[in-house]
């Protein structure tokens, strides 16, 4: 019998890969760096049985039937899975996996970062130092805000937005939340109060987004939205890009509407919006949300894991299909 095919559209580690290869599967790997195009993409999927892709690879139903019969997985190596068709996977009787829980914990800790050096002033103090700006000490030199005592308010309470607010109680915040679930246990256990999203933005020093990219979270805050926030409110975005209006934010963080932003995605990934890099009173990372290299191994492991139980015949634990 012919060695199953699985194709891996970018290097990732390599401990996935391992796994992959000790099932005999015949394992090729885009050895390129980069992003594959559209016309690469067609190309390298014809004729194999699995798939694992990047949340930079656009996986619709011309990929799916350019792969042919045999394609049996669609393995998202991310969390959000807003760059596949899965509609387009059932029809054709294609399983779609992603890796929850692989970066729960990162993506929280790069959350609480963004939230600290946005209060602090960490980037800004330390371009200063480096450049050789600071002469002495002043009372008011990078005058910043406490972060104990203040209220987070978390958009998305799921396995994220739960790891930060963890994160944040020990930080001494207090939590409120809106989700589209209500989660009475948190509330019982973590002393978090539910809110609608226009009571949440209102109350919050600090606001953070965990939902994930759908048509009812696409510009989920918005001009309104930012209007409703009080002027010494920070945004923390590392959900994705385009849950926020960028251009909205723009507007908002030049008038000064809003104290600050920290965002790790955006609207039009990679290209930023005009005017968002010269705004000093935003933090801005190159999506690395969930970049450690205990968490990339993890996503590599059940990725592989997700396409090993599609390829034997079984249902993975972390299929999308409802
Ligand atoms: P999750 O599914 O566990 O949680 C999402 C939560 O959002 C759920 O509780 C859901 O009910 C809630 N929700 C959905 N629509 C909502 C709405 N309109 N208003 C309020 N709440 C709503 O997902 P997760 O593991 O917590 O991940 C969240 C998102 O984070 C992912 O979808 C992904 O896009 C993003 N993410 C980003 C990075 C990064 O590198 N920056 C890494 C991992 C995940």
């Amino acid at each position: 019998m012919a060695k199953p095919k699985v194709y891996v559209t970018r290097m990732i580690c390599d401990n996935g890969i391992k796994m992959l290869k000790d099932q005999g599967y015949d394992v090729k790997i885009n050895p390129l760096d980069r992003v594959l195009t559209r016309k690469e993409l067609l190309k390298n999927v014809k004729g194999i049985d699995a798939l694992l892709c990047l949340l930079t690879d656009k996986i619709d139903g011309e990929i799916m039937d350019a792969a042919g019969k045999n394609l049996k997985i669609v393995a998202n190596f991310a969390v959000g899975f807003d760059n596949l068709d899965l509609e387009a996977a059932k029809k054709r009787g294609i399983m779609a996996t992603n890796t929850p829980q692989g970066s729960t914990e990162a993506v929280a800790e790069h959350a609480m970062g963004l939230l600290l050096a946005s209060a602090r002033r960490i980037v800004e103090a330390d371009k200063f130092t480096r450049a050789n700006k600071y002469k002495g000490w002043k009372p008011f030199l990078f005058i910043g805000e406490d972060v104990h005592d203040k209220t987070l308010g978390i958009i998305g309470l799921g396995r994220i937005g739960f790891a930060v607010a963890a994160r944040a109680l020990c930080f001494g915040l207090k939590i409120v939340y809106h989700d589209v679930v209500r989660n009475p246990e948190f509330e019982a256990k973590f002393g978090g109060k539910f809110m609608e999203t226009s009571d949440l933005l209102k109350q919050s020093d600090f606001v953070t987004l965990h939902v994930p990219l759908m048509p009812s979270t696409r510009h989920l805050i918005g001009k309104k939205e930012l209007a409703l926030m009080k002027k010494s409110a920070y945004l923390i975005n590392t959900s994705r890009g385009p849950v926020i209006d960028e251009k909205a934010l723009v507007a908002a963080l030049k008038k000064k509407q809003i104290a600050g932003a920290a965002i790790d995605v955006y609207e039009f990934e990679p290209k930023l919006s005009p005017g968002l890099a010269k705004l000093s009173n935003i933090i801005l990372t190159p999506h690395i949300a969930s970049a450690t290299i205990e968490t990339r191994r993890k996503m590599s492991e059940i990725a592989a894991q997700n396409i090993i139980e599609t390829l034997s015949g079984k249902t993975p634990v972390h299929s999308l299909h409802k």
